[in-house]
């Protein structure tokens, strides 16, 4: 897509280097465009969300608790990852394995209910690929190193994952690649910068950086944060071959498989923006529950607890938010990632590329993707 369209002689401001502003920065500049982004960490994103998300692509998954259009961005957004990461001139693990999903016998009414939620959404979208029900002979052909514990479960095809610390690095070597002047370590408000007549766009791609901002105007959108907690571990005698997720009515787990024996468990959902230190609570649950999936967790070694907060709109849905104000140059507001933001980053990219080069985006009517313009719901969005 960002091939296609041409932005020469154009100049943006990227406030916010995290997921959204560093894959808009990279296709901005590939395409033709002048582009600076400012990040008030440095190019390790240590204050982005996407360092510490488990970068699942899950959107058969997530179609149980969230809307079409978002199952649909998440599918939009599955072969396009393919092609932005084949761009890149560094290599960046991506998988598209499928999903297993586990439950402990006494949770077999909880996996049942979930099964048929799947199926009802698959039936409702043909693009969804159907789960699959696992005896024990399947389950081992698929994941023999859980086999000893479960005798049966899910399986949901053509979901994927990637590495999102390679990914963020690749990016960031990208854009010193094509000579886009990154601003690290530079916190910056974008209403000050649309001072600045010579960009044609600021863009704010802040996450949860950019509350005060969503919180404005007539029609304010509460920006929120849900806040996340993850392990980082290092597991060699783990033999997880794919995303897996553990059905519990308590503690409900995932557990991403990356390279190098390293797993990224996951499980919280906490509606609030503490960003302090994981709490003793949560990581007693996070290592019981994984040690329940795999007997080999109970050797792997800690390299991390960390939290974050995922940038989320009051409805749970991502946005397009356009500011065209006499005598400021115009302000495009990207947010509303939440749980999905790698999982939708690509249709999100797309739509944002269309919006800038044409004026409107037919993807995202197509895809459901809200866009508005001085506060107003829009269907198209002229210049
Ligand atoms: C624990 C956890 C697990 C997750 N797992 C998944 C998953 O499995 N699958 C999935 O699809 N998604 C997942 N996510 C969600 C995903 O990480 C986010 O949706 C995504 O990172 C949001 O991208 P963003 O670019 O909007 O924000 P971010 O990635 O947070 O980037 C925002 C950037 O803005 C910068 N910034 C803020 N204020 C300023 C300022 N004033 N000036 C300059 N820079 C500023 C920050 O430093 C940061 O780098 C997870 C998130 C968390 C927290």
């Amino acid at each position: 897509m960002a091939n296609s369209l041409n932005f020469s002689q154009s100049k943006y401001a990227i406030v916010g280097g995290g997921l959204m502003g560093r894959l808009l920065a990279v296709a901005l500049a590939r395409s033709g465009a002048q582009v600076e982004l400012f990040d008030k960490g440095g190019a390790d994103g240590e204050h982005a969300a996407a360092r510490i998300a488990a970068a699942m692509l899950a959107p058969l998954a997530e179609s149980a608790i969230t809307e079409d259009s978002v199952v649909r961005m998440g599918l939009h957004s599955l072969p396009r990852w393919k092609e932005l990461i084949s761009e890149l001139s560094d290599s960046v693990y991506f998988q598209q394995d499928g999903t297993l999903i586990l439950w402990h016998r006494q949770d077999a009414s909880e996996a049942e209910r979930f099964a048929a939620h799947l199926e009802k959404n698959c039936r409702s979208n043909s693009d969804l690929s159907a789960p699959q029900k696992l005896n024990s002979d399947a389950l081992r052909d698929l994941e023999p190193g859980v086999a000893d514990r479960f005798t049966q479960g899910m399986y949901l095809p053509n979901e994927g994952q990637l590495d999102n610390r390679q990914l963020l690095n690749a990016l960031a070597s990208e854009l010193k690649l094509l000579k886009v002047n990154c601003h690290w370590h530079t916190e910056v408000d974008p209403q000050e910068l649309r001072q600045q007549s010579n960009y044609k766009a600021v863009i704010d791609c802040r996450g949860t950086g950019a509350k005060e901002s969503w919180s404005s105007g007539d029609k304010p959108n509460t920006l929120r944060g849900v806040r996340g907690e993850v392990v980082r571990l290092y597991a060699p005698e783990v033999k997880l071959r794919r995303p897996t997720r553990l059905i519990h009515p308590r503690y409900p787990i995932y557990i991403a498989p990356k390279e190098n024996d390293i797993y990224v468990v996951g499980a919280t959902e906490i509606e609030s923006d503490d960003l302090s230190e994981m709490s003793v609570r949560s990581a007693m649950e996070l290592l019981s529950a994984v040690y329940t999936v795999h007997s080999g967790f109970a050797e792997a070694r800690i390299l991390e607890m960390a939290t974050q907060c995922r940038p989320t709109l009051k409805n749970n849905l991502p946005e397009i938010r356009v500011k065209k104000e006499k005598g400021l140059v115009d302000l495009i507001m990207i947010n509303g990632l939440y749980r999905h933001g790698f999982m939708i980053a690509p249709a999100v990219l797309d739509c944002a590329l269309q919006l800038l080069a044409e004026g409107s985006s037919k993807t995202a009517l197509e895809l459901g993707l809200s866009m508005t313009q001085n506060d107003n719901q829009v269907e198209a969005i002229c210049a």
